[in-house]
């Protein structure tokens, strides 16, 4: 994935950032991917019942499908500490879904980050070929 794509996706996914709905862990995060050639952002919505809220990644692929793009070829995901924000389990596993040889881009607040492949995170993960 080239430096400009990159690029594009951490302003994109920081932008996302902004809108966060995080009022019980301050914890803001946002996130973008890039599905079909197209950009699209999400933020994690916290609820007072905490585990009806979703994270700013599954909530960016979900707005993509719901586009009715399939094509999911990577994802930029940007915390708000010092830390490299990496996907929780969950959002492995939904975005696991979609490739795993998506490139994962795992940003700080700071502008530090680091890539990986979905394959590299979820290893041995459960995808439609496990039903096989
Ligand atoms: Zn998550």
């Amino acid at each position: 994935m080239d430096k400009s794509t990159v690029e594009r996706l951490i302003k994109a996914a920081a932008g996302a950032r902004e809108n966060a709905y995080a009022p019980y862990s301050g914890y803001r995060v946002g996130a973008a991917v890039l599905a079909d050639g197209e950009i699209y952002t999400g933020c994690n919505v916290e609820s007072a019942s905490y585990p009806c809220g979703i994270c700013a990644e599954r909530a960016a692929a979900a707005k993509a499908v719901g586009e009715g793009r399939r094509g999911i070829g990577a994802v930029a995901v940007i915390g708000s500490s010092g830390e490299v924000c990496t996907p929780c389990g969950m959002c492995r596993q939904f975005l696991y879904e979609f490739g795993e040889d998506m490139t994962v881009i795992c940003c700080d607040r700071d502008g530090g980050y680091e890539t990986h492949t979905m394959k590299e995170l979820l290893p041995f993960g459960f995808g439609s070929s496990s039903m096989k």
